[in-house]
């Protein structure tokens, strides 16, 4: 399983900004191993959203961040 590759931050992983750490996804709702730890801007507190979901707008979509 290959990590998204994020335009702005091609080294997301080394930033921090992408974790390897198990998480179930809200958005997708998958086991990942990766979870995306950058800023999201939601109403709605959401955590452990996968790097997947970031990167292909899913997440902003679903929780309109
Ligand atoms: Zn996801």
């Amino acid at each position: 399983m290959d990590l998204p590759v994020f335009k702005y931050n091609p080294n997301a992983l080394e930033l921090g900004i992408i974790e390897e750490d198990e998480t179930h996804c809200p958005v997708c709702e998958k086991k990942r191993n990766y979870v995306y730890r950058g800023s999201f801007y939601s109403e709605e507190e959401v955590e452990g959203i996968c790097p997947w979901c970031i990167a292909d707008g899913s997440a902003a979509a679903k929780f309109d961040g």
